[in-house]
């Protein structure tokens, strides 16, 4: 079985961000790269997952980069982490001596969001994605360091995704990182960490920018990289609990088109033809002055609602033109390569100690140690889809007994998609459109 397969076999998708399937990054790419990056620059407040990782497992996953790389046609592998990140830097230092001169550090600045892969590879190797593109049109392709840990477990340990390590922090008893199952419920994720300090709390999947709000019976998946709890009143949850009706209210009375949305805006400072302020007064004017469609190129990084100075929720704004572009069956236009990036944008790099000091967060920059060994539950309920593509199809049925690392579910050869893996020796004991729960 070449790479590829065994990839896909593997069950892995990127580990961070929208979660693409790895086989088919990778395959396509193939010939088409000089660069490879591992994307280890953590940049949301908070999140203490990925330098510690790579800090724990520094061999083993420069070793899967190195294999992905020759795969590719890659010339080089550079590690994208911040400087900040001395313990992981150091290690990293000692160990890269070994892997000739195909493996680079890049050390990156502290700043919100490096980890944004327009962001990372601009800034290693001066290349700008065009609007709404991707890293290989400037021949780079990026992984993630769990991404990439989970294909040395394939490639050398024989195993496929079964768990994952997540950072669990804000108002817990226990903050730490652990990893757990795939498909934990968030409830028993909590109770590992000796539960919640506090009654009234909410859970964001993520960190506190561009996180999700779940429930506590949702589940752990393959993209899970954090779980922030978070007092119900705290104001990052209402930046992201306010109704819709409210924030474009807010927009229309209250928007005084500073520029100042614009002005932090990543996306801008690349170069691309995206002036955020610009979509907001076309959204007070209720106006589609062909402005709209810009807020495509919104990655929803969440800068612009921490410098508006009305306390306006312009991220948000953009989401909702987004979603209702998409529901009139309108794609996004943008497609130009900007030749050069803003002259302001090296000034404009926000440390996330602002962003933290701002939007109240500094009580939880709190240590999160790594537990390495994989927590035991005795219940999974895991997603058949937890990916962009085509959901698994289900193999197994009620009252099946499993074995540790068998598929659960898988996708048809000529469609995008990976199965889902056993996490340990189980009963099924509900199979669903979308789940498969297994009781130990
Ligand atoms: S920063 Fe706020 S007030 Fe200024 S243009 Fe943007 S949304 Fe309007
Ligand atoms: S969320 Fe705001 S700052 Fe971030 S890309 Fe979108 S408009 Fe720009």
């Amino acid at each position: 079985m070449n790479l590829i397969e065994k990839i896909r076999q593997a069950g892995i998708v990127g580990a961070g961000g929208a979660g693409f399937p790895t086989y088919f990054k990778i395959s396509s790419a193939a010939g088409k790269v000089d660069t490879y990056i591992i994307n280890a620059a953590e940049c949301e407040p908070l999140i203490q997952v990925d330098k510690q990782i790579l800090k724990c497992y520094p061999e083993q996953i420069l070793t899967a980069a190195v294999d992905v790389a020759n795969f590719l046609g890659a010339k080089k592998v550079v590690v994208g982490i911040k400087h900040k990140y001395k313990e992981t830097v150091e290690v990293l230092e000692r160990i890269i001596q070994k892997f000739d001169h195909k493996v680079e550090i890049f050390y990156l600045d502290n700043f919100y969001p490096a980890g944004d892969e327009f962001s990372l590879v601009y800034e290693i190797t001066g290349r700008i994605i065009p609007e709404g593109g991707l890293p290989l049109e400037v021949g780079v392709v990026v992984s993630n360091v769990v991404s990439l840990l989970n294909i040395y477990n394939t490639l050398y340990e024989g195993y496929p995704v079964i768990s994952r390590p997540i950072s669990v922090i804000g108002e817990v008893v226990k903050p730490k990182t652990i990893v757990v199952p795939v498909g934990t419920i968030i409830k028993d994720v909590l109770t590992l960490c000796g539960g919640t300090k506090i009654k009234n709390f909410v859970v964001i999947d993520g960190g506190p920018m561009m996180g999700k709000i779940v429930s506590i019976d949702d589940v752990v998946t393959k993209r899970t990289s954090s779980l922030l709890i978070l007092p119900v009143d705290h104001p990052v949850i209402r930046m992201k609990t306010l109704s819709e009706h409210y924030f474009l209210y807010q927009i229309k009375s209250a928007c005084e088109q500073c520029r100042d949305c614009t002005e932090i805006c990543p996306r801008y400072l690349l170069g691309h033809n995206f002036e955020c302020h610009r979509i907001q007064r076309s959204v007070s004017y209720n106006v589609d002055d062909g402005l709209l469609t810009q807020a495509y190129l919104c990655c929803e990084c969440g800068l612009c609602d921490w410098v508006c100075p009305m306390n306006l929720l312009p991220r948000r704004v953009n989401q909702t033109v987004k979603q209702k572009l998409a529901q009139r069956g309108i794609k996004n236009p943008h497609r130009r390569k900007p030749e050069r990036v803003r002259v302001t944008k090296e000034y404009r790099k926000l440390p996330p100690e602002r962003i933290i000091a701002r939007f109240q967060l500094n009580e939880y920059v709190n240590p999160a140690p790594i537990e390495l060994d994989t927590k035991e539950v005795n219940f999974v309920k895991i997603p058949l889809l937890q990916h962009i593509g085509t959901k698994a199809i289900p193999k197994v049925k009620v009252g099946d007994t499993v074995e540790k690392y068998q598929e659960l579910a898988s996708v048809e050869a000529d469609k995008l998609g990976v199965g889902i893996h056993a996490p340990f020796r189980a009963k099924v004991v509900e199979v669903t459109e979308n789940y498969i729960s297994l009781q130990q």
